[in-house]
């Protein structure tokens, strides 16, 4: 029998966050239980739970920044112990035989069922959809989930799972490095992660942002560099100068004056999903061989990779933490760009 549970979810794109009661499957001899401890709050969230996209299953418990303590483990499991810290992220299960699962690329599995997200996928167990970690526990098989360095603070730890993991897995595909220029356009929850991470690799970095009073505190972060986007004269001298551009806007945007950034054979990759289509104009990628990727999350192998690089760099995220009871007040300061740079709920306070 399914165990029932307490979580923080919507029963619509316009209302919301309550308290409400949700089903966790029972421990299969391959997964782990936590107990959870920390989630934090990503704006796709947000936008899953404004529906933005057109993809939103109701009711929905969104979070998938998830950091817990096992509380049981099934027989077959050997990497976790009872007692121990782990940690779940965006994915939780994909069909484990297609190509790109055979390259650990679970983002991208074509197979049976596809890739399975902590929320809002159907749930290959118990039907339904899948529930995130705005609740109490969290049921996850083993191969799915990821193992907590222990010198990482675990609520700031927790945006790793999909902040972190977002902005390294194209930072690492991309080769930032010594003698490489990354710019980071939108100082925001990825934003702010990507500043340390590609520092961390050894490139040099630009921040881009629209707040003005994040210009200096970027440098705090560790940029070599920030600019206010609107700072015409500024943005120019930028012109041409950057091998790699990380997109982390969640709005609609110009992206040409961010390709006029790129050097010869440079990329932009938008990681940010603003839900309106995004234009550019031709010459914008014509004129200097520029390129203009995407790129999703990362997959489990590369997501541990990501959190043992930043246990060894000590990087975690600025965090507000919160309490559940703040988590409404806490979506709309993130939905008008108020927050420095990411708020973690503390799920021991959902009682
Ligand atoms: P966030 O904390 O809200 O950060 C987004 C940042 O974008 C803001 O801090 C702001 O930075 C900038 N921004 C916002 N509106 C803007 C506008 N109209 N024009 C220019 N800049 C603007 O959000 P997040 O959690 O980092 O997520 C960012 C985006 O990435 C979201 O769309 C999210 O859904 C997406 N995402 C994608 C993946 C993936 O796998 N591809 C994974 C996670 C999240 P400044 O104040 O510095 O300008
Ligand atoms: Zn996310």
């Amino acid at each position: 029998m399914p165990t029932q549970i307490k979580a923080l979810g919507t029963t619509a794109a316009d209302k919301p966050l309550a308290q409400m009661h949700i089903l966790r499957r029972d421990l299969q001899p391959d997964d782990v239980q936590l107990q959870i401890l920390y989630c934090g709050i990503c704006h796709s969230d947000l936008h899953h739970m404004k529906n933005d996209y057109g993809a939103g299953n109701y009711p929905m418990v969104p979070g998938h920044e998830i950091v817990g303590r096992v509380t049981a483990v099934g027989s077959d499991v050997t990497k976790f112990r009872v007692g121990e810290l782990a940690a779940v992220g965006c994915i939780v299960n994909s069909c484990g035989a297609c190509p790109a699962c055979a390259r650990d690329l679970q983002q991208f599995c074509s197979g049976k069922g596809g890739t399975t997200f902590s929320f809002n996928s159907p749930d290959r167990h118990i039907g339904g959809t899948t529930y995130g970690g705005f609740a109490q526990t969290y049921v996850c098989k083993e191969s799915y989930t990821l193992r907590m360095p222990a010198n990482l603070d675990p609520a700031a730890a927790a945006p790793l799972l999909c902040a972190g993991i977002t902005v390294h897995s194209p930072l690492k595909h991309w080769r930032a490095g010594p003698g490489k220029s990354v710019a980071v356009i939108g100082v925001g929850g990825l934003g702010h992660l990507a500043i340390r991470i590609a520092k961390a690799m050894g490139a040099r970095v630009v921040a881009l942002t629209t707040s003005p009073e994040k210009v200096a505190d970027a440098a705090r972060l560790g940029a070599d560099d920030a600019v206010l986007a609107s700072d015409a004269e500024k943005m120019r001298e930028l012109q041409s100068t950057m091998d790699i551009v990380i997109d982390t806007v969640s709005a609609q945007h110009d992206l040409d004056s961010y390709l006029g950034l790129l050097n010869i054979d440079g990329i932009v990759v938008l990681v940010g999903l603003p839900p309106q289509p995004l234009f550019i104009k031709p010459f914008s990628v014509v004129q200097g061989r520029r390129s203009l990727a995407g790129s999703n999350i990362g997959g489990i192998a590369e997501t541990q990779d990501m959190l043992d690089f930043c246990a060894r760099h000590g990087i975690v995220a600025d965090i507000e933490r919160i309490g559940a009871s703040q988590i409404n007040s806490a979506f709309e300061r993130l939905d008008r760009n108020d927050v420095r740079y990411r708020f973690v709920v503390d799920m021991s306070t959902l009682v």
